[in-house]
């Protein structure tokens, strides 16, 4: 969901050549499978292509430290609804930090996202799925692991955040890009 991020220009293609579903961290959550298997299984989509970034800011703040940081503020993160539409789905108690989906490795993150996608059920076998990585500081596409630039693309070079800090919550929305 990145401001940084364009993604026809980072592609080559126009406005309406493709669906694009963006989300913190630009990750396989259950709505982006739920997304992806509408486009692919109904909608004719036979391309998959996820693009994570360089200086992202899920690599700013552990799971645990955000966590700590509703919880702080009086979200009881064990206990609060994820889908209001579907209250039905609960997340067990002590999972909400893994389902922020923080990371420590852009390289390693855009390589398991594409993983994921291929091992899905929900998502057809011939579909083709890639993943590149959009530097933010050369505003250039690469494969994972072909690093173009020398920037950030580690948690430890953004300065990540694992122990209780008296941060204001209001900090939240920055951590969260
Ligand atoms: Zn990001």
């Amino acid at each position: 969901m990145d401001e940084r991020l364009p993604v026809e220009k980072a592609l080559g293609i126009s406005e309406g050549d493709a669906h694009i579903f963006r989300n913190a961290g630009g990750l396989v959550t259950d709505d982006a499978i739920r997304s992806a298997m509408l486009t692919t299984q109904f909608f004719g989509t036979k391309e998959v292509i996820v693009i994570n970034h360089t200086e992202c800011g899920m690599m700013t703040a552990s799971g645990d430290f955000l966590s700590e940081v509703l919880r702080n503020s009086g979200i009881d993160v064990d206990q609060v609804t994820v889908d209001p539409a579907l209250p039905e789905l609960k997340l067990p108690k002590g999972i909400f930090s893994k389902w922020i989906k923080t990371f420590t490795d852009v390289d390693e993150i855009c390589t398991k996202q594409v993983e994921l996608l291929r091992n899905s059920p929900l998502i057809p076998e011939d579909v083709v799925i890639h993943g590149y990585i959009w530097e933010v500081e050369s505003e250039s596409l690469r494969r994972p692991y072909e690093r173009l630039s020398q920037k950030v693309n580690t948690s430890e070079a953004m300065g990540t955040q694992k122990h209780k800090q008296t941060e204001l919550v209001v900090e939240i929305g920055t951590l969260i890009e």
